[in-house]
């Protein structure tokens, strides 16, 4: 970033108005750069961290070829012998077999076999030298010494695992900008690797801005409410494991609010606020923002969450180019709790996560059959609260929840997914198909 680079002068005058939900990811996207500080961590501190280098897999794993069911091990080729035989009479097709040793895991068989012997060999017992195939316990008669087993349907190779299988040695195991896993962690221990780097966690601060605000504790004066977009957005950004540095609530007061951001900037990457960015009196936030850092945009073409700010901050006297290196990105959320959510995951989250180095898929979407019709005005992108049930034949169904005010928190709770409107998308009769994004591994 430069000074001369600024951020307003991406988007045009018209879309400044009110930008659609694209545009706005596009800018976000650009300006979004990733922290650089690495770490190396041990495997059980990189739960859901991201990775800052490439794995490569230093080792073949499996390590060797072995049983991948509890059964004899032998040399297949005899298999070939046998069932040529079909056309024969009566037990053409009966293999027997000697054997002539164990193989369990941890303990392989070291021998070497003459013709028609075979190992008894347990799942994940390494396959003796010149055995390529394992019949199954259940398949064989044993007596004493000797097996006997129908070859047909047996080929050669069977139950079998190949080294190298799950992962050859010098293949890419994981990327860098993996969000690590439960499974990647075990991945990694499989190739023997105890730590790895990491990127540095994202620091996020976030605040809460209106006169009417009382925090838990507080008598609820008339006309006040208690402040739940400083939880909800707590909540929010622990699950993307980022630091969250909570600034408490700041009144509409443009001295605080100055104070507000600059301390902000001064210790976060990113800073957050909710409240106050819509063209009311009390919305000193914009003019604020003007005079500490800039403005990219200002109102988002999306519903709920039409009053959206987006820009940056400066630390407190940083000057010139080291000020825009160190500048914090600024996300203006509206105060009302649902638009609160549904910009925070259709625009800050992206952003955060492109911020934090990972190299996230997008949310799951699906379609959906609308069980209601819906009134959609063309021209921005609506996030509907919706409770979608899965049918019979395998089919998704939604129905929006009762409310879709921006204002009641208690739909989102009730809903299990996002119904999403594009921008153009005219009203909806009932049995249209819609996007839906499940709340399910996003919220
Ligand atoms: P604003 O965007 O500041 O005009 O706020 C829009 C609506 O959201 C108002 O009804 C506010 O009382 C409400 N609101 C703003 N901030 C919060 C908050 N932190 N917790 C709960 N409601 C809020
Ligand atoms: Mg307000």
């Amino acid at each position: 970033m430069t000074t001369s680079d600024n951020i307003s002068s991406c988007i045009s005058e018209h879309e400044a108005q009110a930008l659609s939900v694209g545009a706005a990811q596009a800018i976000l996207r650009r300006w979004a750069q990733p922290v650089t500080t690495v770490e190396r961590l041990a495997l059980r501190s990189c739960l859901d961290r991201v990775l800052a280098e490439d794995v490569v897999s230093p080792i073949d794993v499996p390590a060797h070829d072995n049983a991948a069911m509890d059964g004899y091990a032998f040399a297949g080729a005899v298999l070939a012998e046998t069932t040529a035989g079909t056309q024969g009479p009566g037990d053409a097709t009966q293999l027997a077999l000697d054997v002539a040793g164990r193989a369990l895991a941890g303990h392989p068989f070291t021998g070497a076999l003459a013709a028609r012997q075979c190992v008894r060999i347990m799942t994940g017992a390494p396959m003796p030298a010149g055995c390529d195939t394992v019949v199954p316990q259940e398949l064989v008669t044993r007596s004493g010494e000797r097996i006997v087993f129908d070859a047909r349907g047996l080929e050669r190779g069977a139950n079998r695992r190949r080294a190298g299988e799950d992962l050859a040695r010098g293949c890419l195991a994981l990327h860098a900008g993996r969000i690590m896993r439960a499974s990647d962690i075990g991945l990694l221990a499989s190739l023997g690797i105890a730590e790895v780097a990491v990127r540095r966690r994202l620091r996020v601060a976030f605040f809460s801005t209106g006169d009417e605000l009382r925090s838990i504790g507080e008598p609820l004066d008339t006309g006040c409410v208690y402040d739940s977009n400083r939880y909800t957005l707590w909540a929010m950004l622990t699950r993307l494991n980022v630091e969250v540095l909570d600034l408490g609530v700041v009144r509409d007061d443009p001295a605080a609010l100055v104070t507000a951001f600059r301390s902000a900037a001064q210790c976060a990457d990113a800073v957050l606020s909710s409240g106050g960015v819509s063209v009311g009196e009390a919305d000193f936030t914009r003019r604020t923002l003007e005079t500490l850092g800039d403005v990219a945009f200002w109102q988002l073409a999306m519903r709920p969450g039409r009053p959206f700010a987006f820009g940056r901050v400066w630390p407190d006297g940083q000057q010139g180019r080291e000020r825009d290196e160190r500048a914090a990105l600024y996300f203006g959320l509206p105060g009302n709790p649902v638009a609160v959510m549904a910009t925070f995951y259709q625009i800050v989250r992206g952003a955060l996560l492109s911020m934090s180095g990972a190299d996230a898929p997008a949310p799951l979407q699906l379609a959906a059959s609308a069980t209601a019709p819906i009134k959609k005005r063309p021209g921005r992108t609506e996030y509907l609260r919706g409770i979608a049930s899965r049918e019979h034949d395998g089919s998704w169904r939604v129905t929006p929840t009762r409310s879709q005010s921006s204002g009641v928190l208690s739909s989102m709770s009730e809903a299990n997914c996002f119904i999403i409107l594009a921008h153009q998308q005219g009203d909806i009769v009932a049995g249209d198909s819609v996007d839906i994004m499940p709340f399910e591994g996003l919220i």
